[in-house]
């Protein structure tokens, strides 16, 4: 693990910008000992996996989920999970909502978009979004809530295209912001920006960064 590296990424955030350390792979023991050293706000990628360091590790802790969701997954992060940043589907977030119901509490949520160019990345197209928060099916859904948006850069050394993407991601905050969500004051963040691309997406208005290998090493292993 890369102390050194954390404190120089904790420190370049503009106030009012979270870091959340992406500890998907990565033993318990590094999570507790980034915890030593401040930080408290961690993301998984495995439902499984963060249920399991979820009961190991000290319970201030604030988990994020970050990954592609199944919905047969969300009953083991329902009880505890602070926000889960990658809703991809209407039928995603109405599971959610049912465990969040079982669970009696309310679910603060991020919806992911599409904005890079693979196919293989996960999230909504705009249209997609805009029918399903038109629906009254969306309206009865009360505990869940609306935070803000998530999105991904394309994987590549061209940084305009990335600042493109990222552009594009707080486009899509703005007229959600404007259409939908102008009288939910919660709906303010803009989770964008890994290891490799968090500098552009702090300059496009990130609120959240995703940063795992700078800080705990490479991915031992990637699923
Ligand atoms: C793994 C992952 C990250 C962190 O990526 P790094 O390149 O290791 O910083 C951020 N967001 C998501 C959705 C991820 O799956």
């Amino acid at each position: 693990m890369n102390i050194e590296k954390y404190d120089e990424i904790r420190a370049s955030l503009p106030a009012g910008v979270r870091l959340v350390a992406v500890s998907k792979f990565k033993p318990a023991e590094d999570i507790a000992a980034l915890y030593q050293h401040g930080q408290r706000v961690f993301g998984e990628n495995h439902a499984q996996e963060m249920k399991a360091k979820h009961e190991m590790l000290p319970k201030d802790i604030e988990w994020h989920f970050i990954g592609h969701l199944q919905t047969n997954k969300v009953k083991y992060i329902a009880p505890y999970v602070s926000l889960i940043h990658s809703i991809d589907s209407f039928e995603l977030l109405k599971e959610v909502n049912k465990q969040a119901i079982k669970n009696n509490r309310v679910i603060p949520c991020l919806l992911q978009f599409h904005v890079a160019e693979e196919e293989t990345k996960f999230g909504f197209t705009s249209e997609e979004c805009a029918a399903m928060l038109k629906s009254p099916e969306f309206q009865e859904l009360k505990n869940v809530k609306i935070h803000g948006v998530m999105g991904m850069a394309t994987f590549t050394d061209n940084k305009e295209q990335v600042r493109g993407e990222f552009q594009h991601l707080h486009r899509i905050f703005q007229d959600l912001k404007t259409q939908f969500f102008s009288q939910n004051h919660d709906f303010k963040e803009i989770s964008m920006g890994m290891s490799e691309d968090y500098h552009i997406a702090l300059e496009e208005g990130s609120t959240l960064v995703r940063i795992g290998s700078s800080i705990f090493g490479p991915r031992n292993y990637d699923k």
